[in-house]
């Protein structure tokens, strides 16, 4: 089945999540374990995680329908060795959380190289950064997330996300979730068929279908190629409905979690009924 769900608040506590989730018909949810615009939380406590266990069980969801995604301020493509450090530093407590959870995935942005050093370089240190994580923490697969390539990001091109899934050591624990509006605005046409199937051919033969673990399904309010990452509720940008039937409807896309990050969270629960609604019976 098509996991469909959204970025849920965890405001109160991760536990909260599921029950967010459960309360607008999601089938898959995403959250922050922590605070996203800060570096330091306090950490989980034994009765926390097992309400989010307990909360998670009520609502019918397994640990991989959850793609938590981690902090802003978490940059592993660092130029400057301490910041670089201080990101990794927040990069492990985030894979730490997510194992004590119970929870196998872990989403983030590559990283920035900030104009000071070549993307190469950049990915390097981020491959470095992840070698690293990996490492001291078991459990827990880091899903690399395609961006819209807004100002220093990488990971806009499929070439770089193969670069570096090549440069991390165990194969095992590396994934992608790929945004359709960051695609989109980073250069892939997505509203058309053709369109549609050329990207995941590139996608299957660059990257390989095997490491796609989850989508974030987002409109787009800039247009393509625009590098701007500013999300649309779905059927109200630049993408349209169209691509979303494609997806709700490809046999590649079941059983991984489809998360919705539109802007209008009030909308959730009839975004995610119009994207069930759209799957037609003879597909499945
Ligand atoms: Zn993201
Ligand atoms: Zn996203």
């Amino acid at each position: 089945m098509k996991r469909i769900g959204a970025h849920v608040s965890s405001a109160g506590g991760v536990e909260n999540a599921p029950l967010n989730a459960a309360a607008i018909g999601a089938k898959a949810f995403a959250l922050f374990t922590k605070n996203q615009r800060q570096w330091h939380a306090p950490p989980l406590t034994i009765p926390q995680v097992e309400a989010f266990q307990r909360h998670l069980a009520a609502g019918g969801y397994r640990p991989c329908d959850v793609l938590p995604h981690d902090g802003y301020l978490i940059n592993l493509g660092h130029p400057e060795p301490a910041a670089w450090e201080k990101s990794l530093a927040a990069f492990i407590e985030e894979l730490q959380r997510c194992e004590m959870l119970g929870l196998p995935l872990l989403n983030f942005h590559p990283g920035s190289h900030l104009r000071l050093i070549s993307e190469e370089s950049c990915l390097d240190r981020i491959g470095d950064g992840l070698n690293r994580a990996l490492a001291v923490t078991h459990g827990v697969t880091v899903v690399i997330e395609n961006t819209a390539g807004q100002g220093s990001n990488l990971g806009y091109r499929l070439e770089q996300i193969a670069g570096l899934i090549q440069r991390v050591e165990d194969k095992s624990r590396v994934g992608v979730c790929l945004d359709t509006c960051h695609a989109f605005t980073s250069g892939y046409e997505l509203r058309t068929a053709e369109g549609y199937d050329r990207f995941f051919a590139d996608f299957e033969r660059m990257v390989g279908l095997h490491y796609l673990k989850g989508m974030h399904l987002n409109d787009a309010k800039p247009d393509l190629g625009s590098h701007v990452d500013r999300h649309e509720s779905i059927g109200k940008g630049k993408l349209g409905v169209e691509l979303f039937r494609r997806i709700v409807n490809d046999p590649r896309l079941e059983e991984m979690p489809l998360i919705l990050e539109t802007i209008d969270a009030t909308l959730w629960p009839a975004e995610i009924q119009l994207l069930y609604g759209m799957i037609e019976q003879d597909a499945l």
